[in-house]
């Protein structure tokens, strides 16, 4: 419990508690008959049978709703049964509740009582109906009339000495429309501080890619991965993050392609994919989708791939004919300088670093020696490193050294948790100055946006803790949540004069809040908008495709409003008439949005027409082998060092993990049905004979600590369970164990949380 500077005292963890646990063996397959039963269990029971099966038939279609979870892209041809998967049903039956809750339930709920309940409590209470505040001094949350709201907000950022003084973070579920007006105003209003999710996820991969490609955007489409020859998915769990990822596997797999694992654990999806639209997947045996997994030590990605590229290149000094020459030779620079470079490490040492067997490690050369069509995919299990920029940069310099850049069926696929997080990038939300932008928002759109870059997530924290930025605005999101280090992103919140969270539902940064908060309730991405024109919005999928989305459902509330509107309300009350834009029409005719999109974001061009259907693809220099803006005019292949972890002879390395009822911050259900766990969160799997060693139990109850710069952190409560991870690694859910990951140990250059390689203790509770 943490007492703020309003006098409230809120329990900023949430409560550290047991439920009922039950284990079983974990799944050796993905999706089936228990994925359709999962899906419709919690559809029916949010939404009942009609109002499911109606909406959940228009997710992903050509007219209908994008799917609110992951940004996975949709085929050329949706599937008129089904184009969605467990967790899209999942996360529209979150959105589309029946169940509300508005002021009756905030009278007689205070914020205190209300932060002594879990995570999964908080979300399953329903959607938020109307506009709340808590003022200062108060502990419930009480109704306030949007004008006042919005009055509120432009009052608190009139008062501020210095435009820097605020932030306005954003989460990857708003629209293009809403990032783009919400950036334009954090410049209109002076200020660059326009942190986003990216920050804590794909940050690593944006940096490595534009470093070395020119883009930072993944250069494949969906089409590419059906005929690709080797797919490697590196620190990736597409079957609980990205699970229609998995048909595309499948296909490859079906037209004769193979598919590479790397990752600590071998997650069910990877094993074997039983496809619930085909009768061998819901009857028969499914796809075996992974033909070889290197089970890879926490963070040894960067060693592993040396020493493939090392036996790669010595192959090719006998045969010439491994790497791509001609295209090396045309398209790149750096080949010699990281070829001498491998000779420098000893096979040995870096075997030893992989944790991968001699033998998985040749297989893996043997897959990959002949093959030109290659595509790596990868996700937060690279990213989240100090290293994380330079591991991707390792896997770019595989592609680029086989030739599989900017050709059909090859090519790097990030892949992009948030539905609309690349999108909200492509259109503004980015903290650091694109010069380009910023002159096209001057030309067209008349004022002059600030050219002092803002702060990231990091800076951001850092900036509340120290009293220097006084109001926080989230577009979505569950900001405390979501970041690092729990705690201390609780007591940078609590130094606020105002926090606003712009809403769906409740979520524990509602109660961690600054002296004054305001809860904005907005639509969900499945609701259809009735006022004003041309209510429909854009979103851009990984794979950098643009399409239009239009919810089907009557909105959970009439006082409910949009994201582009209350934006523009806020911008209309602030400038009160006095800026170049016309704000109130923005927020009422979202074509006049999308025609500034138009002329400001890179790329976009008649959007309104051609986002219609499936959309269009925004330009992309990689698929067109042009690397022009490098220097030099070519993609870069790179030297990068071997991360370093000294661990002491009692640490583990910690990944963070997502359970399979969960997306981000949000958490649909207490099971993981993939890896066995039945309602419990509070787990920490490890290797048995590391159990064996340290002298534990199955379910033994430990505390797990962290200590960096002297200072030691502690997430209380878990039960180790055995699982097979290397020896030496762990692996744990978040945002449980957020509290051990220091905020200001980040990765290099992308500031990405080290969220995936902590280094921590396992303490009996006595010796905690
Ligand atoms: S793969 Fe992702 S986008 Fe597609 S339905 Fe599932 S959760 Fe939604």
């Amino acid at each position: 419990m943490i007492e703020n500077n309003s006098k409230r005292i809120v329990c900023v963890r949430g409560p550290e508690k047991f439920s009922e646990i039950k284990i079983t063996e974990p799944k050796g397959y993905a999706a089936g008959k228990e994925g359709i039963a999962a899906a419709m269990k919690h559809s029916f029971k949010e939404m009942g049978v009609i109002r499911a099966m109606t909406t959940l038939s228009h997710m992903n279609q050509k007219d209908g709703f994008d799917c609110p979870s992951c940004a996975w892209p949709d085929p050329e041809k949706p599937s008129r049964i089904a184009e969605y998967c467990e967790n899209g049903a999942k996360a529209l039956a979150d959105e589309a509740t029946t169940s509300h809750i508005g002021a009756e339930f905030f009278a007689k709920h205070s914020v205190e009582e209300l932060s002594l309940r879990t995570d999964y409590e908080l979300n399953a209470l329903g959607r938020l109906t109307e506009p709340l505040v808590l003022k200062e001094g108060s502990i419930n949350y009480s109704p306030i009339p949007w004008e006042e709201a919005f009055t509120l907000i432009a009052d608190g950022l009139h008062s501020l000495k210095n435009p820097n003084e605020a932030i306005f973070y954003t989460s990857g579920r708003s629209s293009n429309e809403a990032a783009f007006l919400y950036g334009l105003f954090a410049r209109a209003f002076g200020t660059n501080n326009l942190p986003d999710c990216s920050n804590m996820c794909h940050e690593s991969s944006g940096v490595a890619l534009s470093e070395t490609l020119g883009i930072g955007k993944g250069s494949v489409k969906l089409e590419d991965l059906y005929r690709a020859e080797v797919i490697i998915v590196a620190g990736q769990n597409p079957g609980t993050n990205h699970p229609r990822m998995l048909s595309a596997l499948e296909k490859c797999k079906e037209n004769g392609g193979s598919v590479i694992s790397i990752n600590p654990l071998e997650e069910s999806g990877l094993i074997n994919f039983k496809n619930p639209q085909s009768l061998k997947g819901l009857l028969g045996s499914g796809e075996q989708i992974t033909d070889l997994h290197l089970a890879v030590n926490i963070n040894q990605d960067i060693p592993l791939i040396k020493l493939i590229l090392k036996k790669l290149s010595a192959l090719d000094k006998l045969a010439g004919n491994i790497f791509d020459h001609g295209f090396i030779q045309e398209y790149t620079t750096g080949a010699e300088d990281l070829l001498k470079d491998l000779d420098s490490y000893s096979e040995k040492e870096l075997l030893k670093l992989s944790g991968v067997t001699r033998e998985k490690v040749n297989a893996a050369v043997k897959l990959l020696a002949g093959k030109q069509k290659i595509i790596v995919c990868w996700a937060m299990g690279l990213t989240q490193h100090k290293n994380g920029v330079e591991t991707i940069r390792e896997y770019v310099n595989l592609l680029l050294l086989k030739g599989a850049i900017g050709k059909p069926f090859s090519g790097t696929c990030p892949v992009r948790g948030h539905s609309n997080v690349q999108g909200d990038r492509s259109v503004g939300i980015m903290h650091y100055i694109d010069k380009g932008f910023n002159k096209r928002i001057e030309s067209h759109l008349g004022f002059v946006p600030p050219s002092e870059a803002g702060v990231d997530v990091v800076g951001a924290i850092r900036a509340m803790h120290e009293g220097k930025a006084k109001i926080f605005m989230a577009l979505g999101g569950n900001f405390l949540m979501a970041a690092s280090d729990t705690d201390f992103t609780a007591e940078a919140l609590q130094r606020c004069e105002l926090t606003v969270q712009v809403s769906t539902k409740l979520n524990r940064s509602h109660l961690v809040t600054g002296k004054t908060a305001l809860i904005l309730p907005t639509y969900g991405r499945s609701e259809k908008e009735t006022k004003g024109k041309n209510r429909f919005v854009t979103v851009e999928n990984s794979m950098g495709r643009i399409r239009r989305s239009r919810g089907v459902l009557k909105a959970a509330s009439e006082h409910l409003k949009s994201e582009p509107e209350l934006i523009a309300s806020i911008a209309a009350r602030y400038f009160d008439e006095e800026h170049a834009l016309d704000w109130k029409v923005l927020g009422s005719d979202y074509s006049r949005i999308r025609e500034m999109i138009d002329k400001v974001a890179k790329g976009f061009e008649n959007t309104e027409l051609r986002a219609k259907g499936v959309g269009y693809y925004l330009p992309n220099n990689v698929r067109e082998k042009d690397f022009s803006k490098l220097p030099g005019g070519k993609a870069r292949i790179t030297i990068n060092k071997l991360p370093e972890h000294e661990l002491e002879v009692d640490e583990f390395m910690l990944m963070t993990i997502r359970s399979h009822d969960q997306f981000n911050t949000t958490i649909y259900g207490m099971d993981d049905r993939y890896r066995g766990v039945y309602n419990e969160r509070r787990i920490v799997f490890m290797n048995p004979d590391d159990m064996v060693e340290h002298d534990l139990e199955k379910t033994e109850v430990v505390n797990l600590s962290s200590t960096y710069d002297a200072k030691t952190r502690t997430a209380y409560n878990f039960k180790v369970l055995p699982y097979k991870i290397p020896k030496g690694n762990l692996a744990a859910y978040f945002p449980e164990t957020n509290v051990l990951v220091p905020y200001n140990h980040f990765a290099d250059r992308s500031r990405t949380p080290i969220s995936k390689s902590i280094k921590v203790r396992v303490l009996k509770p006595q010796l905690s």
